[in-house]
């Protein structure tokens, strides 16, 4: 049984009251997950709060505390934080299964998630590969784990709200967000032209194994890597900017801006990965190498 508790413990979560009973950062209670498993212990040092406080450290009052800072990451677990309910602010944290409408554990509940969770079949190349952009590594690390704060997922931390797509009438999920969802399959299009490779109508986890399968160190594998890594952060960031400060862009611009950010890292490479084909300097305007 013992062995069983990593693949457990994702599906247990501590549903915040007065946060004294529930580590900040070894317990399951943020969409993102244990934070210091998933982001590293540095995450800690960085926001000055010492490893052993309890989430009660970021409660003041009836509201969350957690401290402001220009990090990526930290701006990520600050934004997704789950709703503190002024109800329970008095009462004690306590612990639910994720995978039951009635937060009870059942192993019938469990081996449904089991058998169709997806496989780990060595992704981390995709997005931890020299050359890779930091912050798109990131955010595509959190999203092939779907532990990104899409509203699917925050729901299943008892957010009620509407679970519709940024971009359009769809339901928001990291299937749908980063590959169903017609606007960032706009993008994908723009993206895959640049580096000529076929659509295939692969499902997001078939797309993730096929890349992460991809070997070599040639310009295109390392431009592909980049490709996927930067495109899903961009559509990550545009979602947001729709949904948090009401402004947006066109497919076309997210592109743009995908090319521009994933041309600039191929140009500050001292020396260009090798390439047998003319065409991926030509169309991404690298011969100033
Ligand atoms: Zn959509």
């Amino acid at each position: 049984m013992l062995n069983l508790r990593p693949l457990v413990h994702p599906f247990i979560i501590s549903v915040i009251g007065d946060g004294h009973s529930t580590s900040l950062w070894y317990d399951n209670w943020h969409p993102l997950g244990p934070l210091i498993a998933n982001l590293g212990a540095r995450i800690a040092i960085d926001v000055g709060i010492p490893r052993d406080a309890t989430v009660s450290h970021i409660i003041h009052n009836t509201s969350w505390a957690f401290p402001i800072t220009q990090s990526l990451e930290l701006n990520e677990v600050r934004r997704s934080l789950p709703p503190l309910l002024s109800s329970r602010v008095n009462e004690s944290d306590y612990v639910r299964w994720t995978l039951n409408a009635n937060g009870k554990f059942s192993i019938a509940s469990l081996w449904d998630k089991l058998r169709t969770f997806f496989p780990k079949v060595g992704w981390h190349r995709l997005m931890w590969f020299p050359g890779h952009i930091p912050k798109c590594s990131f955010i595509t690390w959190l999203a092939v784990q779907h532990r990104l704060s899409t509203v699917d997922r925050l729901m299943l931390f008892g957010i009620s709200n509407s679970n519709q797509c940024s971009f359009c009438q769809g339901s928001e999920s990291h299937d749908h967000l980063f590959f169903n969802c017609p606007f960032s399959q706009l993008v994908w299009d723009a993206m895959l032209a640049k580096l000529r490779v076929n659509w295939h109508s692969r499902t997001w986890s078939e797309w993730v194994t096929f890349l992460s399968n991809k070997k070599g160190k040639s310009l295109h594998v390392v431009l592909t890597k980049l490709v996927f890594t930067a495109t899903v952060y961009h559509v990550w960031i545009e979602r947001n900017i729709r949904k948090f400060q009401n402004k947006s862009c066109s497919g076309e611009v997210v592109a743009h801006k995908i090319y521009s950010m994933v041309r600039a890292r191929l140009l500050s490479f001292q020396v260009l990965p090798p390439s047998q084909a003319d065409w991926v300097v030509n169309e991404w305007n690298l011969s100033g190498q």
